[in-house]
């Protein structure tokens, strides 16, 4: 029998009240992910990616009401109380943000940062903490670790900062690590360094990751899996490698038409696809991507169309006039090159 997924997510709601009225930020979004496995989420900004982050880990935000289930480990995390929540976070799961800056406490030194997580959830002596801090940071590859730890944030550059995060996001061996664009604010080839690193660590820690992003060229060739998200749904699902191959929806390959590949992002202007996100507010019935979509006809504008398994194979795509399939023998290998 197979092994239950760590983390089952089913028909998840965060509507957002705000001035402008009632926000669907994550409107019905489901999806599996298994131990040891890496999932990208992308879509344009505004898509929901950060607040559907929030919604799987029960963080509070303001004004918000949360339908659905979240389910880790066997356990119900839309019901859990606070004190069940806190011993999750940072312990079972951890996460990383965007701007290291903020997420780091400003006026404690590095090695408090790193060992109060060990010292309250692992128990741990207080030496043991920093021995395990200066392994940390030797892993994340913070050179000379030891003097490190006597840092405050503001001593370290952003690359550095971002790989502390990390080093803290491990401490405690979480069994799933959420990234939310943890690179953005990084230049082109720390971004490179630090997405390589999570990999790694996700792999050699045995983790499951979330890792989120804007970005296409962000999650290529570092996750398993990738679900493309847009306008709070995720309207398709699958193998990374082969959703790159041979994207269906006509979402995912209009993105795919705009993303310049990160290794050529210095010589690329940054393109967007023609059009804009549809009012939060007031989606469009059917799908949320027609109003912009060149292959959009009558029946798009229609409720539905729901996702779709695509002929048995674990590739889900929400899309009535999808982009004709490639052979499987062509689909080998990867990246069509664009
Ligand atoms: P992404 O991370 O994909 O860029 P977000 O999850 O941040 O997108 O936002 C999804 C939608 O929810 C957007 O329309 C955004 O404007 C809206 N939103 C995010 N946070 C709030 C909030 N606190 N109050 C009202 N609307 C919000
Ligand atoms: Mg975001």
């Amino acid at each position: 029998m197979a092994m239950d997924p760590l983390l089952s997510v089913e028909e998840l709601k965060t509507y957002l009240t705000s001035s402008r009225g009632v926000v669907k930020a994550v409107d019905g979004v489901s999806f599996t992910l298994d131990r040891g496995q890496a999932l990208g989420v992308v879509g344009e900004s505004g898509s929901g990616k950060s607040v559907l982050a929030r919604a799987i880990m029960g963080l509070p935000l303001p004004n918000a009401a949360r339908s659905g289930h979240v389910r880790f480990d066997g356990r119900e995390l839309t019901t859990a109380s606070r004190a069940q929540l806190r011993e999750v976070w940072g312990k079972r799961i951890a996460m990383v943000f965007q701007d290291p800056a903020r997420s780091l406490n400003p006026v404690v030194r590095v090695e408090r940062q790193l060992t109060e997580g060990m010292r309250a959830h692992l128990g741990v002596s207080r030496s043991e903490a920093r021995d395990r801090a200066v392994r940390l940071l030797a892993e994340v590859g913070v050179p000379d670790p030891e003097r490190r730890l006597t840092n405050y944030p503001h001593q370290l550059s952003g690359g550095m900062r971002q790989r502390v995060m990390i080093a803290v996001a491990l401490s405690c061996e979480p069994d799933l690590l959420i990234a939310d664009e943890p690179t953005t604010a990084l230049d082109v080839t720390v971004q490179r360094q630090i997405l390589d690193l999570l990999r790694r660590v996700q792999h050699d820690h045995g983790m499951s990751m979330i890792l989120i992003s804007h970005d296409l060229a962000v999650v290529a060739g570092r996750t398993d899996r990738v679900a493309v998200m847009y306008a709070g749904r995720i309207l398709e699902t699958g193998a990374t490698a082969g959703i790159f191959a041979a994207p269906r929806h006509r979402y995912t390959d209009a993105l795919l038409g705009v993303a310049p590949s990160l290794t050529h992002r210095r010589h690329s202007r940054f393109r967007l696809i023609d059009g804009e996100l549809p009012d939060p507010c007031a989606p469009p019935p059917g799908c949320r991507f027609a109003p912009r979509c060149p292959s959009a006809d009558a029946a798009c504008v229609t409720p539905g169309p729901q996702l779709r398994r695509d002929g048995g194979l674990d590739h889900m795509f929400a899309c009535l006039h999808p982009v004709e399939p490639v052979p499987a023998d062509l689909v080998e290998g990867g990246h069509n090159g664009r």
